[in-house]
């Protein structure tokens, strides 16, 4: 049996853009009961910076469970976490192709393809945030009442959150490892179509609530699109090695995926 882990690297294509908070933005981190005067719900935080940030495995998560949906997929695992998902060995199931499985037996693992940083804010939000005076680093608190259906009592509690036009910058790397053309594109078609997706759905919690809705964007003055064939890492010509393109939007971005698949010369 072939060993997916074992096939050449082709290249790299390295997507880049941001991700606008068009309402406000909760990625939860465990509460510190210990804190005296702590808040009820508080936001992830680099421990060392102390601003807030999406941990690439929350955005990752995120497009994946969208993924498993969207193929109407069954949730066959129960994590450590406590939640449910899909996960399989089937070499053609396009989630598991991208995001990865483990399998019961040697050899059946299916490496992830894509990887996903951690999102951080832009600087411009930086220093826009810092001039907001709301107590708090860089995020703001809300207020929300839950009412007790019975005793019609309030149960209130504050939800920390990034506010609303926070700008985030996001990296992500979908390793080419297939000579088929065809495979190659599905690939980047799924994950632009999720990120397209992403902006009709939420990210974080309370979604429901209306927090977390997202909007992607690419700047024209960077590379939203970099494209980087094996020969770019051990000095080889960059120039033949590398591609750019820069797209403003995932529309200009999914009709450039042949584009990207041709420079890579796959079969
Ligand atoms: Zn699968």
């Amino acid at each position: 049996m072939s060993n997916e882990r074992q096939k050449p690297i082709i290249g790299k294509v390295i997507i880049s853009g941001s991700l606008c908070c068009k309402t406000g933005l909760h990625i939860g981190s465990s509460k510190n009961n210990l804190e005296i005067g702590g808040l009820d719900s508080p936001v992830v935080r680099d421990p060392i910076s102390r601003e807030p940030y999406i941990p690439g495995s929350s955005l990752r998560g995120k497009l994946r469970s969208l993924f498993e949906r969207q193929q109407g997929l069954e949730f066959n695992r129960y994590s450590v976490q406590n939640v449910y998902r899909h996960e399989c060995i089937d070499k053609s199931c396009p989630v598991c192709r991208l995001f990865g499985a483990t399998g019961s037996k040697e050899g059946e693992n299916q490496p992830a393809r894509l990887s996903v940083r951690d999102v951080r804010l832009t600087s411009e939000s930086r220093k826009i945030l810092e001039t907001i005076d709301t107590g708090l680093q860089y995020t703001e608190l809300k207020f929300e009442n839950a009412l007790d259906r019975i005793t019609a009592s309030a149960n209130p509690r504050q939800i920390e959150r990034v506010p609303a036009g926070a700008e985030f910058g996001f990296e992500m790397v979908y390793t080419v490892e297939t000579e088929d053309k065809q495979q190659v594109t599905k690939d980047l078609q799924n994950v632009l179509g999720l990120l397209n997706m992403l902006q009709d759905d939420s990210l974080g919690g309370h979604g429901s609530r209306g927090y977390g809705k997202v909007a992607v964007s690419f700047t024209k003055e960077a590379p939203a699109i970099l494209i980087r064939k094996t020969g770019y890492y051990t000095g080889q010509d960059k120039k033949q090695n590398e591609k750019m393109i820069a797209v403003e939007t995932l529309d200009q971005a999914l009709a450039d995926v042949p584009e990207i698949v041709q420079f890579l010369s796959l079969e």
